[in-house]
This record gives C-alpha cells, sequence and structure tokens, in this order.
C-alpha cells in the first residue's frame, strides 16, 4: 500500500457511517478530501504553489486554489469527460476542473449547449455552476510546467483517476478531450477490463470506441487555445462530440 492508497483507506476507515446515504458520492466527497492534501511530486508541488505565490497580474488581487484540484459533477454521472491537468491559472487558480481558463469557457459552453452543465460559463468554485449527468476529471490534479507532466506524476496520479472512475458505476460514455487523455484513459481501461480491442485504435478527432462493457468511448480534440485559435477544433466540432454523447446516453441499456 503506497502512501495515497494508505491516506484513502485511513479516511474511509473514519467516514462517519450515518452519512453513508450515495456511496459513490460519499465516496467521491472521500477521494476528493484526500486528492487536495496530495503532496506525491515534488515537482509539481512546487510549481503549482510557486504560480499561486507569483499570480498573474490580472488575478493578481485572487487568492489562487494553489492545490490539486478534484474531480466536478454529478456523482450519478453517465457521461464523464476526461482531460489533461490543471490549468496554471485556471483550475490551479479557482480550484475546479476546467475553470478560469478560455479551455474551460470552450467546454462548459458546450456542456451547457448539449444540456450537461447548468450554465453556459464556470468561472468559480461558487458560482453555481451544476452538472447534471456528468463528471469532469483529469489524469493529473497538480497543474504542470508546460502542461507536461512526466511519466512518473502521471503514474503517480493515477492512483486518483482510478479510485474517482471507479466510483463513478453508471458510465455509459466517456469523452476523451486529447490524446493524453484518451491514453491515460486507455490504461484505467486495461488494469479493469481484459478484452479490450487490440491493437489500441489511434485517436482521431470524432472517432469512438464501443467497450466490451457496452459504454462508448469518444474521442475529440483537447479545447486548447493552441486548437481552438488555429481552428483545429471549432464550437461546432465540440457540440458534435456532446450531442453523440447525449445520444449514446439515451440509447444506454
Ligand atoms: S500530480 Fe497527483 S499524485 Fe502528484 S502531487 Fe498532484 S495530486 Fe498528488
Amino acid at each position: 500500500m503506497d502512501a495515497v492508497e494508505r491516506e484513502l483507506f485511513v479516511r474511509a476507515q473514519h467516514a462517519p457511517p450515518d452519512q453513508v446515504s450515495d456511496p459513490s458520492a460519499e465516496g467521491l466527497a472521500e477521494v476528493s478530501a484526500a486528492i487536495v492534501e496530495c503532496r506525491l511530486c515534488p515537482r509539481l508541488v512546487a510549481w503549482r504553489e510557486q504560480v499561486a505565490d507569483d499570480k498573474r497580474a490580472a488575478y493578481r488581487d485572487e487568492d489562487y486554489w494553489g492545490r490539486p484540484v478534484p474531480g466536478f459533477g454529478d456523482p450519478s454521472a453517465r457521461l464523464v469527460v476526461v482531460g489533461l491537468a490543471p490549468g496554471a491559472h485556471g483550475a490551479n487558480r479557482t480550484g475546479r476542473m476546467f475553470t478560469g481558463d478560455r479551455s474551460g469557457d470552450w467546454l462548459f459552453r458546450s456542456l451547457h449547449r448539449a444540456g450537461f452543465a447548468a450554465l453556459p460559463d464556470s468561472v468559480s468554485r461558487d458560482d453555481g455552476q451544476r452538472m447534471s449527468d456528468a463528471w469532469i476529471t483529469a489524469p493529473v490534479r497538480c497543474a504542470p510546467p508546460d502542461n507536461k507532466p512526466t511519466t512518473g506524476e502521471r503514474d503517480n496520479c493515477a492512483t486518483w483517476f482510478d479510485a474517482e472512475l471507479d466510483l463513478l458505476d453508471q458510465v455509459a460514455v466517456y469523452v476523451c478531450l486529447g490524446r493524453y487523455g484518451y491514453l491515460a484513459l486507455w490504461r484505467y481501461l486495461q488494469r479493469r477490463m481484459e478484452t479490450l480491442p487490440r491493437p489500441r485504435p489511434s485517436f482521431g478527432h470524432g472517432d469512438e470506441v464501443e467497450l466490451p462493457d457496452g459504454a462508448l468511448l469518444l474521442m475529440s480534440y483537447h479545447p486548447s487555445q493552441q486548437n481552438t485559435f488555429t481552428g483545429r477544433l471549432t464550437a461546432q466540432m465540440l457540440d458534435a462530440v456532446f450531442a453523440r454523447a447525449r445520444t449514446a446516453i439515451e440509447l444506454w441499456r
């Protein structure tokens, strides 16, 4: 049992039994509480805190989160959205996945148009945003320099990725935003399923894979500024992915 697993175990042992009404919601709350305390990767701990101290000029009056960012959404979600890692001045500032930067603007507007997010914008943890039937997660929870976690950091954080995904027990559709998220999800699925397609399908925007349990994996370009500024990913393209997700969910079981 490594340090992260031990922390989860200890917290689970101390969960008050009379508060356990929804096992998924309670479990996810436990995992989230453990994630935000994690300091397993020295380079990322130093970076996330340095960014939070230095701040971007536009946000100099704000208190940065500067900690790991847990998943966000509906514990009963049938849609899971997989990104890469928190943005330095986005989720690392606000403490909510895909919140406070341009990538998040694109994602939440599209989720809202598809009926998965109550509001078109996600700007802070107390803005009233609510997810409906969707959960947003990422394989790395601390903002990495240049958006590039090392392999070791990714592997450290897989404990949290697995813990969240294991608790989301009604998933019908995964949407992977970018190749990094797709590969991370595929590794998770390999750890959980014996009969995945071989070889692993290559990543392509709009491509999809039917998984052995009947769930659908959809691929999309990441709504990074690099992709949206250049027109590689348009709002219509992202909307089409979530429209496909909506259709697949309605047909699920
Ligand atoms: S990246 Fe993940 S494992 Fe590493 S310190 Fe952050 S939360 Fe912990």
